[in-house]
């Protein structure tokens, strides 16, 4: 029952029967709403577990300690599994299709209890509109939005291939300044992605400067994250320094095989620059693989204009045969991985039997040899036909492993809100949390499940400026996940992704259960949380 209800209900017995008012008082200092008992406590902190019961009242954690002789309305023996706030995705594309199916059951399924949306550079558009309606639907998790840079210079400046002038900054500034007050906590950037490649540092330090101002943060879609990878850090802690903000890296990797490695480069680059006093974090998803469109192959100033100007380009022999060289180069040493069979087409609605095949399977099935120049053909000829999303496995697991390690780096999924069953999406959208929690904690030990859960509740609240959420504490919010250590696991794979994941028993958003005892239940208390 919501709050509102309950209270209606309250206040209208009170008008019948005074007498109650005392009996309801009595009551409600005595009966709990949930009591989670016997559970292992990880608060969120990296402290070490203990265990406790937890009290839950009006949505807060009331108490913590042994409840054994309180009632409540509810209790969940919680015993062999361990009681942890619930998951702050910082780093998501959930805000898309949030309407739609406001559920984000493979979110919470997950134990992920808030989210970030607006990354890599893309958000609603305004932001305050975009927040409103999404209040006025039931969701089933709390939203947080970041403003992306590169949907305010599409306001601004369309899709052209160029530096801003001083008048479009300014106006620029002025749609960053409106969505910061909307309640944005940062602003994006998608560098790599059209128009945000046209954009020069300077730009970026300026509506940097506006975000600063109101307390947010930069998280950064790199310029590059192959070849180019060390120069996008020092862009990214430089536009940090001249805007005096926080700087947030998002899914943080080394792509491409000659750059395998260089993971030890950029971290030592984190940290000096927290040595210089800096405020720095880091966000990466669990897997050696990653996903976008199709067309982050092509090269940037390929694809100015639009979808009719980039037709027009693949039409033209000259430009044609030019965009063929920089994807033959992006496949050789980028985020191609070096061979067309590591790209795997994840949705391709034009022709969906593509879904799952890999670039150089497709460009066989046309009857040629799956070579570069070939896949490129390949590629270049899908995209006109209309675009799609690949999975690009380009990653190795030693970078995945030491940037996960990081104090500073943060589990994240980079997935979005799923239409169970549709196209081969990355399986990170469904498996995150509890692969970090079974493949990287439980089965290869290499972080402390205190530490990892810290790196999923804490860490993410404190980047951005959460109070009341991600430590479980008396009076928090009370998001909370109750999961079995010794079973989670993702089960989404790259070839069957829609799957759910094992071992996570108990979410609760805002004290209200939205998985309970693995199923999911007709409740959606989440919130949108503006920033203050
Ligand atoms: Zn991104």
């Amino acid at each position: 029952m919501s709050l509102l209800k309950r209270k209606s209900r309250f206040l209208f017995l009170l008008l019948i029967f005074p007498g109650l008012f005392f009996m309801s008082i009595s009551c409600q200092e005595s009966e709990l709403d949930f009591v989670i008992k016997n559970g292992s406590v990880i608060d969120g902190t990296g402290s070490p577990a203990f265990q406790a019961d937890l009290g839950i009242k009006d949505g807060r954690i009331s108490e913590i300690g042994d409840l054994e002789t309180r009632a409540a309305a509810r209790i969940i023996d919680a015993r062999g599994l361990t009681v942890a706030p619930g998951f702050i995705d910082l780093h998501t594309h959930a805000e898309r299709k949030i309407l739609q199916l406001p559920s984000v059951e493979n979110y919470i399924r997950q134990g992920v209890t808030t989210i970030v949306g607006g990354n890599c550079g893309g958000s609603p558009y305004p932001i305050g509109d975009f927040l409103q309606k999404v209040e006025a639907t039931d969701i089933a998790l709390n939203l947080t939005l970041l403003v992306g840079h590169n949907t305010v210079r599409r306001e601004v400046m369309g899709r052209e291939n160029r530096y801003a002038t001083a008048e479009e900054l300014q106006e620029m500034q002025g749609l960053v300044e409106q969505a910061m007050q909307d309640g944005a906590f940062g602003m994006s950037t998608g560098l790599k992605y059209i128009p945000g490649a046209y954009s020069n540092t300077e730009e970026v330090v300026a509506l940097s400067k506006v975000v600063g101002k109101y307390g947010g943060f930069y998280a950064t879609h790199m310029r590059e994250e192959g070849i180019g990878l060390l120069d996008a850090v020092e862009e990214a802690l430089n536009i940090g320094r001249q805007a005096g903000l926080p700087v947030h890296i998002s899914h943080h990797k080394a792509v491409g095989k000659s750059m395998w490695g260089n993971s030890v480069k950029t971290l030592k680059m984190v940290d000096e620059a927290v040595g210089e006093g800096m405020d720095v974090t880091v966000d990466q998803y669990p897997y050696t693989a990653t996903s976008t469109g199709l067309t982050v192959l092509f090269p940037a100033w390929s694809l100015e204009g639009g979808e009719e100007k980039i037709k027009e380009r693949l039409e033209d022999a000259t430009l044609r045969a030019k965009i063929k060289v920089g994807i033959v180069q992006n496949i050789l040493y980028d985020r191609g991985g070096g061979d067309p069979a590591t790209i795997v087409i994840s949705s391709y609605s034009t022709d969906p039997a593509l879904e799952g095949k890999n670039l150089a399977e497709i460009t066989e099935m046309r009857g040629n040899e799956p070579t570069p120049e070939n896949a490129a053909e390949t590629l270049m000829d899908l995209h006109y036909a209309g675009g799609g999303r690949g999975i690009y496995h380009c990653l190795v697991e030693e970078d995945v492993i030491r940037i996960m390690k990081h104090p500073l780096v943060m589990h994240a999924s980079d997935g979005a809100t799923i239409e169970f069953g549709k196209a081969k999406p990355h399986p990170r959208s469904y498996g995150t949390y509890p692969r970090v929690l079974g493949r990287y904690v439980r089965e290869q030990k290499i972080l402390s499940l205190e530490e990892s859960v810290r790196k999923m509740t804490s860490l993410p609240a404190k980047r951005l400026g959460l109070k009341d959420r991600g430590v479980l504490k008396k009076g928090m919010w009370a998001d909370i996940v109750i999961f079995d250590s010794g079973k989670v696991i993702d089960r989404a794979t790259w070839t069957e992704p829609h799957q759910y994941p094992e071992g996570v028993l108990f979410v609760l958003v805002n004290g209200e259960p939205v998985i309970d005892n693995e199923e999911r239940t007709a409740m959606y208390p989440g919130r949108v949380l503006r920033h203050r």
